[in-house]
């Protein structure tokens, strides 16, 4: 599971500054899909060979209320002791102020390792900008300026050094024996009734697997005679005959599972309106380039109105998720939870699909012959050949001339193109383009 960096300070001290940094090498690489729900408040970084999910608790406050630490709700607290470290930002410009003495001592109880970084140093002395930030009794300060970059490179590689002290050496596929599955949603919509389901009746391989600790996030079962490794995002835990969650809903939980898997199950709920937080964690899977399937649950014993309006609604929110299919399941009931895990099934195919480079020419080919790509006042670009860049999500590098001047909506119809050729169902596909010559 990838480290959590979580960056902590009051309003304008530039969380956000800092958090684009962090994960702005991701950016180029999502796809701009319409009505995608960007959220800036969690992401992924990546220093060498070394990758991090990165959350700004900014996006976590509520507007108005009083006092600092009242302020950091809940989500923020959690999310502070779920991390791995802490970034904790203040103003070299503005200097300390009362606001950080209250969240400084709220950090030093948790326990967690923690960074304090002085922002906005940029052309400061260091002595002058730290010296006030000493009595924070967090050690030493570092300085930086997020805004200009000095300093990030060193930080983050600081950071990661704490966060990936201790850890086992990354084999990612270790604890897997199958296609790896994160269920995620909201609290409530079902996701431990569909563990149950999914486990219930199947055989649990591994549960307790040997050399793993009982806070093994893993569960392999098998179904249909296909292994499967399911991750925990709940603190799922065998309580007699069934699985329950023993945890809140987490969101830096969430984050890791949906980062670690191959393919997510995005449970919604019909009887209730997709919600912001939804849309947020359906635009983190699209991030992160996760095969994905959505499932919307409690389809049990609702009449025609109530479906025509959850059809409408998830048609509507949840529009840049074309390339994933829907089922309408009931986990109670477990109705539809075949045609489901076929879909996982057919999206694990899909974003670990090899594709030749001949073919992928051809279809490129193809397809600019089919509608060649508009001129950009007086160059036109010249698409040339393609190959495969990468696996899950499958990425597709295409090499030619003057492809800066490719529009999105071309970009679209390629990505269609290339859909349809290969029969890649349920996963992100990127496109890349290199100019050459
Ligand atoms: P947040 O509320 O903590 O997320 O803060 P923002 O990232 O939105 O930044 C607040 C303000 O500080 C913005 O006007 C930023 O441009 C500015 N800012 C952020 N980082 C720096 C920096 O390194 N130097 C300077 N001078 N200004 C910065
Ligand atoms: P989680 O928080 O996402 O893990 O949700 P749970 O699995 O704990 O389910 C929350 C509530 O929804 C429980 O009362 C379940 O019995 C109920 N529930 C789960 N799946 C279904 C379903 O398919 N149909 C109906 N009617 N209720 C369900």
């Amino acid at each position: 599971m990838k480290p959590v960096i979580t960056l902590v300070g009051r309003p304008n001290v530039g969380k956000s500054t800092l958090f684009n940094r962090l994960t702005r090498s991701r950016d180029a690489l999502v796809a701009d899909l319409p009505g995608l729900t960007r959220d800036r408040h969690y992401g992924e970084g990546r220093a060498g060979s070394r990758p991090y999910l990165v959350v700004d608790t900014g996006g976590f406050e509520p507007v108005a209320k009083e006092g600092i630490l009242y302020e950091m709700a809940r989500q923020t607290r959690q999310a502070v002791e779920e991390s791995d470290v802490i970034i904790f930002l203040v103003d070299g410009r503005l200097g300390l102020a009362p606001q950080d003495a209250a969240i400084a001592s709220y950090l030093r109880k948790t326990g967690r390792p923690v960074f304090l970084v002085v922002n906005k140093a940029e052309g400061m002395r260091y002595g002058a900008v730290a010296a006030e930030f000493y009595e924070l009794g967090l050690g030493d300060p570092r300085a930086i300026s997020s805004a200009h970059g000095d300093g990030v490179t060193e930080l983050i590689e600081e950071a990661l050094e704490k966060a990936y002290a201790g850890r086992p050496e990354e084999d990612e596929d270790a604890a897997a024996r199958g296609t790896k599955i994160a269920i995620v949603g909201r609290p409530n919509v079902g996701k431990s009734t569909l563990v149950n389901t999914l486990l219930g009746e199947e055989r649990v391989i591994a549960f307790d697997m040997p050399g793993t600790t009982r806070d093994s996030i893993y569960i392999d079962f098998e179904r249909k005679g296909r292994p499967y490794t399911l991750i925990d995002t709940a603190g799922i835990r065998k309580r007699g005959k069934v699985f329950e969650a023993i945890e809140k809903f987490s969101v830096i939980k969430t984050l890791q599972a949906v980062s670690d898997a191959n393919v997510v199950i995005l449970l919604l709920d019909a009887r209730q309106d997709i919600s912001e937080q939804d849309a947020h964690i359906a635009g983190f899977i699209v991030e992160q380039g996760r095969a994905l399937v959505v499932g919307v649950n409690k389809w049990d014993g609702l009449d025609e109105h109530v479906r025509e309006r959850a059809k409408a609604d998830l048609a509507r929110k949840l529009r840049f998720l074309g390339f994933a299919k829907n089922f309408f399941v009931s986990a109670t009931e477990k109705t539809g939870i075949g045609p489901l895990m076929r879909a996982v099934d057919e999206a694990y195919a899909a974003a670990m699909a090899k594709l030749p480079t001949p073919k992928l020419t051809r279809a490129l080919i193809e397809a600019v012959e089919h509608q060649q790509p508009r001129r950009k006042g007086p160059v036109r670009p010249k698409l040339r050949y393609a190959h495969q860049g990468g696996q899950n999500p499958p990425i597709i590098i295409v090499h030619g001339n003057a492809l800066d001047a490719i529009t999105d909506s071309y970009k679209r119809y390629l990505e269609g193109r290339f859909r349809e050729t290969f029969g890649l169902v349920g996963t992100p596909l990127r496109i890349e383009f290199r100019s050459g010559d």
